[in-house]
């Protein structure tokens, strides 16, 4: 029987386009020590994207079969579109290892991970709500990024005005108005305690 500590599960979540991807990817590049959780998708691979490292891309099929098998710690259907979820197995084990977990994903989802850690016995996590500066920088930045058509950003938009409410559900507010400031303050909650940064 193993005597190792685990580790804590920091769960990273907040509304379309507030830059989740751009603060995992900086911890990624700059803190290998975190594990990050690679989720399956069913959307097509952009530009750049490789299968294993930024998702695992899968069709339909392969979904609902991982999702039959119990396999996945959450899943949601993300902007009314394709499915994403966390694959259970590797992040359990990652914990119990003691090797820190960061889950980059959306507000459905971060509900079922605290239901899920309650049955996950001697595991805990902590829940961080990445915030904009403004509702007006948001829009600016999903239309910079240029990734989505004219009408998915407006449903986008649509969705996150619901999903910046969903601040007061979170351990932790971090607000990116900074990449690197913002990942130094995740890594301070990864790292040390489920609280508030000194500034913000
Ligand atoms: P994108 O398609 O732009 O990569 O991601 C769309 C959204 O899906 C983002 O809000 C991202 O946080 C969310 N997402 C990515 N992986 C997962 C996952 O495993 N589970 C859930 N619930 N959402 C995810």
């Amino acid at each position: 029987m193993s005597t190792t500590t685990p580790a804590r599960l920091t769960v990273l979540a907040g509304p379309t386009a507030v830059g989740k991807g751009t603060v995992s990817a900086d911890v990624r590049e700059r803190y290998p020590q975190v594990w990050l959780s690679v989720s399956a998708t069913t959307r097509p691979p952009r530009p750049g994207e490789v299968d294993g490292v930024h998702y695992r891309f899968v069709s339909h099929e392969e979904f609902d079969r991982l999702v039959e098998a119990g396999e996945m710690l959450e899943w949601a259907v993300v902007h009314g579109r394709n499915r994403y979820g966390t694959p259970r197995g590797p992040v359990e084990e990652k914990l119990r290892a003691g090797v820190p977990v960061l889950l980059e994903i959306d507000l459905q989802g971060a509900r079922q991970v605290r239901e899920a850690v309650r049955t996950m016995d001697g595991l805990d996590a902590c829940f961080v709500f990445l915030a904009p500066p403004s509702f007006a920088e948001l829009e600016r930045r999903l239309v910079g990024r240029g990734t989505e058509d004219a009408e998915e950003r407006a449903r986008r938009l649509r969705t996150a005005h619901v999903e910046l409410a969903a601040e007061r559900e979170f351990d932790v507010t971090i607000v990116n108005d900074e990449v690197h400031r913002a990942t130094d303050e995740l890594m301070s909650v990864v790292s040390a305690h489920c609280t508030p940064g000194q500034e913000h």
